[in-house]
């Protein structure tokens, strides 16, 4: 059985999850502030919050954000239904921007039209998502986003170790936040680093950064971090007391635990391996469809891509997709646009209100790429495709 994606846990990772099952600390331990401390230097960010999973990552980004109801906010269609519902959760209007088709990233000039088409103040944020791993150019988006005075929240879930290369020809790493307020970051096992579940916010800014920490723990502040005592109970010389805490805006249980931070930290240090091992599984892909008909459209060799998906577009997709099954391959379709949910549906949108992102749906399928994919499972993936449309 070949799936489309797939974790890779080693004697490693199972020896320090263990070591942490037999220590002090299971939930918030040591392994938080190690995790959130190595990760942030992986992505080239200042500050790491870590949490229970990346869908809590982006309530708490939407949360620090202000995000309130009515709030529109801009989105890709083509992403995981999460990267849309965290502006649903603070009540916010999800606002749909098509793709580019060759990219299949949401499309600048499409959100461009959003913010020409409507008075100032309309929109008050952006949640590019680099999709299947390809990194969005950040710089673009924050000029833009400058302009109309919105924030942006980058949702990398896909593209840890990803790059786009800026105008003045630096590589910025997905998720370094040099041109996003927050990006947010996935452990579920299907992605580039597996916690089981997890999740992890990075940012510069040290104040959502604050925000952050508190909203992760029910919005609670502990004494040492407190510079006003507002309860005024406490009194007397006893004024920061070490059992002193306040609630001081509404947050939640969005914890990670400490042995999940451990396999994330073992997890990292493998992390470029990785991404080297999709990079080149990615060209052999690349190669093989390079010349063939049925395969109008893939995600092909790109500088920085992080390949947590390979796609193609191709005819007759369920054809395919089901010869694939017959042979123990389970590819996956990523995604179904998500602007025809019914739930996005209920809320108004409907077939036809984003064509490209509708026409690249009706195409694609993604091909099992994960690190611990061998040649062989490659090759006879890859002859499998050929073979169904009587092809090599
Ligand atoms: C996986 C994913 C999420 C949500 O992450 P979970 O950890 O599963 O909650 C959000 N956005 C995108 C693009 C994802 O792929």
């Amino acid at each position: 059985m070949i799936p489309y994606g797939k974790q890779n846990i080693t004697e490693e990772d199972i020896k320090v999850v263990t070591e942490v099952l037999k220590s002090d600390y299971l939930t918030q331990g040591p392994n938080i502030q190690q995790f959130e401390t190595a990760f942030a230097e992986y992505v080239g960010a200042k500050y790491a919050v870590a949490v229970a999973n990346g869908t809590a990552a982006l309530h708490l980004c939407t949360l620090a954000l202000g995000v309130s109801p009515g709030d529109k906010v801009i989105t890709t269609p083509i992403t995981f239904a999460a990267s849309a519902n965290c502006i649903r959760y603070c009540g916010g209007e999800v606002v749909f921007a098509d793709i580019d088709p060759s990219s299949y990233l949401i499309d600048i000039d499409a959100v461009r039209n959003l913010l020409e088409s409507a008075p100032k103040g309309t929109y008050k944020g952006i949640i590019p998502v680099d999709f299947a791993g390809a990194a969005v150019n950040l710089e673009d988006f924050k000029n833009l986003a400058d302009e109309y005075g919105l924030w942006i929240i980058e949702d990398a879930c896909h593209a840890p170790g990803g790059f786009f290369t800026d105008s003045a020809g630096n590589k910025q790493l997905c998720g370094n936040s040099n041109f996003a307020d927050l990006a947010i970051f996935s452990f579920h096992p299907v992605k580039h680093i597996a916690c089981g579940e997890g999740g992890m916010i990075t940012t510069n800014d040290l104040e959502l950064y604050q925000k952050l920490l508190a909203l992760r723990t029910h919005g609670i502040v502990k004494s040492n971090d407190l510079y006003v005592n507002s309860i005024e109970l406490a009194g007397g010389s006893e004024q920061y007391p070490g059992w002193y805490m306040e609630m001081q805006t509404l947050g939640y249980n969005y914890r990670l635990t400490d042995f999940q931070a451990a396999l994330g930290v073992s997890q990292l240090k493998r992390a470029d391996a990785g991404l080297e091992k999709r990079r080149a599984i990615a060209a052999t892909y690349q190669a093989g469809f390079s010349d063939k008909a049925f395969v109008y459209g893939q995600s092909g060799v790109v500088e920085g891509h992080a390949y947590h998906l390979y796609i193609i577009e191709v005819e007759d997709r369920l054809g395919l997709y089901n010869h694939l099954r017959g042979k123990e391959i389970f590819a996956q379709i990523h995604y179904i646009p998500c602007h025809l949910m019914p739930y996005y549906q209920s809320l108004g949108w409907k077939t036809g209100d984003m064509p490209k992102a509708e026409a690249y749906y009706r195409g694609c399928i993604s091909l099992p790429m994960y690190p611990t994919l061998t040649e062989e499972e490659q090759s006879f993936v890859i002859d499998a495709v050929n073979d169904y449309y009587h092809h090599g």
